[in-house]
């Protein structure tokens, strides 16, 4: 435990306990949008919010995870990787009162909800999932409700400084859905009635090319007639559930502020809230959710497995990180080398141990198909078992076969269209011979690393240029691993073969 402490799910544990020592059950709410596919950052999250029920549960503390849908939130654009045009026509509309484009829900924000839940039981099955829209209709949220609009006036009062001079005109916290044709993002509220919380609107706002029906009608805020508008609707969740943390990301610190005044405001203790950094391209852009250019949450699962995402969603939040196509590789390889002994361990693998695959590493993987150009999972399970023996391979097929899936993507996507054979002087050419014979006269990969480097230096060239060369003449990059153990990998035919491609490639 003692160094455990030093972990920060243990230092936001003891934040939460110091905040309500006396609570029996503390509850960790984490919020997920519905207008779109859920995705392995939206389950980062939930997973990183776990690790605080892992240290609250160290410290002899219950707690139990809300996973909230905002699926009462309006679609505001038709999702890219969704192929139905005609939901144009139901921009503005609660996600839950749209037609579900795949026809398998009851609609699309149920669908979104019903991805959620299945990713939920296979990371984080003891989490709760619960939606807006049932919150909203069931009652759940009715106190909540009515105590807020009771302190509209301070609700407005708390929000409007917060706002741009030009939106707030006219700006209510409280969405009406429109009873005419159903939007939320076109109705404007007129007045209020706040001891009995109901409202009277028009639907003649508009966003986007979306525009009101006109409809004019007054309506009670109970019954899933409406919403709050997000940060209000933060606080209520907070105040209604008895939320005691949450993290949110760096770009949300001014809206927790304001959603923890109005859960003061309303006579609630705004919960414990972790800030963590967001994630930055290679060349320090923020990573964009709706872009899906590069490497971002949404795409991760293409190359990475769970155990990686896990790792960096434990490695320490609050220190900015930048993801790049590298990133991949390392997390996995971390994960799949890590002992038991590492702290890090229990948290990266808190649903079950890792096999033991001796030693091998995704990073040996992706050099092993780019050696050999194979993408048959078959063929290369034969490979993996001759250098990590295969009995270990067929005992973890399903493990192995998952890094294949995954490190043939990477190779497709990422070393393919980039991979260049670099054409070599005569002198270095001499160099590439003499490893091609020290290769065989050796099995030891240890043997063939220390050659390698006695020929650089025997023959004037840095090793590390001589290396370079090698990793060009193999695997068309400039760098790569340790050359005696891919050797072993890929096996001394295939270097051969890969040496004299080579060649004949430069002399066309
Ligand atoms: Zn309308």
């Amino acid at each position: 435990m003692s160094t455990e402490n030093k972990l920060w799910p243990h230092q936001e544990a003891k934040r939460i306990v110091e905040r309500w020592p006396q609570k029996e059950k503390y509850i960790l709410q984490t919020g997920f949008g519905a207008s779109g596919h859920p995705h392995m950052g939206t389950i980062g999250e939930v997973v990183r919010t776990y690790y605080v029920a892992m240290a609250l549960k160290d410290l002899g503390k219950e707690s139990e995870i809300i996973v909230f849908s905002d699926d009462m939130d309006g679609l505001r654009k038709i999702p890219k990787n969704i192929d139905a045009p005609w939901l144009a026509d139901h921009l503005g509309k609660p996600v839950t009162m749209i037609p579900d484009p795949y026809g398998t829900a009851k609609s699309f924000g149920h669908h979104m909800d019903e991805e959620l839940v299945e990713m939920m039981a296979r990371t984080v099955p003891s989490a709760r999932f619960m939606s807006a829209t049932d919150a909203y209709a069931n009652g759940t949220f009715d106190e909540g409700i009515r105590k807020m609009f009771r302190h509209m006036q301070g609700i407005l009062d708390l929000t409007l400084p917060t706002m741009r001079e030009e939106n707030r005109e006219g700006w209510f916290p409280w969405f009406p859905i429109c009873e005419n044709c159903g939007k939320i993002y076109t109705t404007k509220v007129e007045s209020y009635d706040g001891e009995n919380a109901t409202v009277t609107y028009s639907c003649t706002g508009e966003f986007r090319d979306v525009k009101g029906c006109g409809h004019h009608g007054t309506q009670s805020a109970l019954g899933g007639r409406g919403k709050f508008f997000w940060k209000a609707d933060w606080a209520l969740r907070w105040y209604v559930f008895g939320v005691n943390f949450e993290m949110h990301g760096k770009d949300l610190i001014d809206s927790a502020k304001l959603s923890g005044e109005i859960v003061k405001l309303i006579g609630g203790k705004p919960p414990v809230n972790m800030v963590y950094e967001l994630f930055l391209t290679e060349e320090g852009r923020k990573i964009s959710k709706s872009t899906g250019a590069g490497i971002s949450m949404e795409n991760w699962g293409r190359w990475g497995t769970q155990d990686s995402l896990n790792l960096l969603m434990f490695k320490n939040p609050k220190q900015q990180k930048k993801l790049g196509t590298d990133s991949i590789i390392q997390y996995t390889d971390e994960t799949l080398t890590m002992t038991k002994e590492d702290p890090q361990y229990r948290f990266i693998y808190y649903h079950g141990d890792r096999p033991d695959l001796g030693g091998l590493r995704y990073s040996d993987i992706i050099n092993l198909v780019n050696a050999i150009s194979v993408t048959d999972p078959d063929q290369l399970l034969e490979y993996l078992g001759r250098s990590f023996g295969h009995d270990r391979i067929r005992q973890n097929e399903v493990f192995v076969r998952e890094l294949l899936g995954k490190a043939i993507n990477y190779y497709e996507d990422f070393i393919l269209p980039t991979r260049e054979v670099p054409t070599l002087t005569d002198a270095q050419w001499a160099l590439v011979d003499k490893f091609d014979r020290l290769i065989d006269e050796t099995n030891d990969g240890d043997a063939i690393q220390t050659g390698v480097f006695t020929i650089a230096k025997e023959n004037g060239m840095a090793p590390k240029d001589f290396f370079q060369v090698l990793y060009g003449v193999l695997l068309g990059a400039e760098s790569g691993p340790r050359i005696g153990g891919f050797v072993k990998l890929v096996g001394k035919d295939r270097i051969h073969e890969l040496v004299s491609k080579a060649r004949s490639a430069q002399q066309g």
